[in-house]
């Protein structure tokens, strides 16, 4: 397997607590890097800590959208995250309305959303965005409302739109911000998808695992972990007829090139 990127998985969730250290290697030594993503202050903290004491690991710093809706985001400790060795993007931020469906805390999302972008421009740092539409229909107010809100010049130092479920219409929104487009197991089991995956264009692509969540196939209904993001590749290939060694070079450039890594 070539030199592949997950650019977005959380290791240091309890989910493996009791293997991490050989999960990490198992990726690390198949030539799989990663981008350990953060989701409030503390899996902020413990992503960093993990990310320092490995090669080809790096972390990113933020408060989701659905995590905590009473805490208030401090900009002053995330702040100081940033700074931190081996940081390398604010995420995952951005709204949810999926699993938050009432509009006063859909409301407070917007303004916490927003409260990171002004840090994450502040510290000229790319952007790890979190988009879910509601329960009703595939096009929805929180891809609308998220290009909206990243009009006003958020979007500057780049960022990706991970785990996109989206139509059409919306990522080309996206792509005209300048951002990348990450995708991961859902497009192994979900059909919706696939004339999005096949319409952005590779050099704006990242493969992520999202890991422990949403494993691809052929491995449905086990752990998800970052070795898997080959599984990934390998569907995006067979969709765009695309080669898979050439294909995998492109997204870890991209990567690379979002997230400063040369
Ligand atoms: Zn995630």
């Amino acid at each position: 397997m070539s030199k592949l990127f997950d650019s977005h998985c959380h290791p240091q969730f309890p989910q493996y607590d009791d293997d991490r250290g050989a999960m990490l290697v198992r990726a690390l030594d198949a030539g799989v890097s990663m981008i350990c993503v953060g989701t409030d202050l503390k899996t902020s903290k413990s992503g960093i800590e993990l990310a320092q004491q490995y090669e080809g690991m790096w972390a990113t710093v933020g408060l989701h959208p659905n995590d905590n809706l009473g805490e208030r985001f401090d900009a002053g400790q995330y702040r100081e995250l940033l700074k931190q060795p081996k940081v390398v993007a604010m995420g995952e931020i951005g709204l949810d309305y999926y699993r938050t469906e009432n509009s006063k805390d859909q409301q407070i999302q917007k303004e916490r959303f927003i409260q990171q972008l002004e840090c994450a421009k502040e510290m000229k740092m790319p952007l790890v965005l979190h988009c879910r539409d509601g329960k009703t229909g595939s096009t929805g107010p929180a891809y609308r409302d998220m290009t909206e809100i990243l009009k006003a010049g958020y979007a500057i130092h780049g960022g990706v739109v991970h785990s996109f479920t989206g139509s059409l219409d919306e990522v080309k929104k996206f792509l005209d911000l300048g951002l990348y487009i990450g995708f991961n197991g859902i497009i192994t089991f979900a059909r919706q998808y696939d004339d999005v995956v096949r319409y952005v264009p590779l050099d704006r692509i990242l493969l992520e695992t999202d890991a422990p969540y949403l494993t691809p196939e052929p491995h449905r209904g086990k752990r998800n972990e970052p070795l898997h993001v080959d599984n990934i590749l390998d569907k995006l290939c067979e969709l765009r007829g695309e080669r898979v060694d050439k294909a995998g070079e492109i997204t870890t450039s991209n990567c690379k090139y979002l997230f400063k890594l040369d």
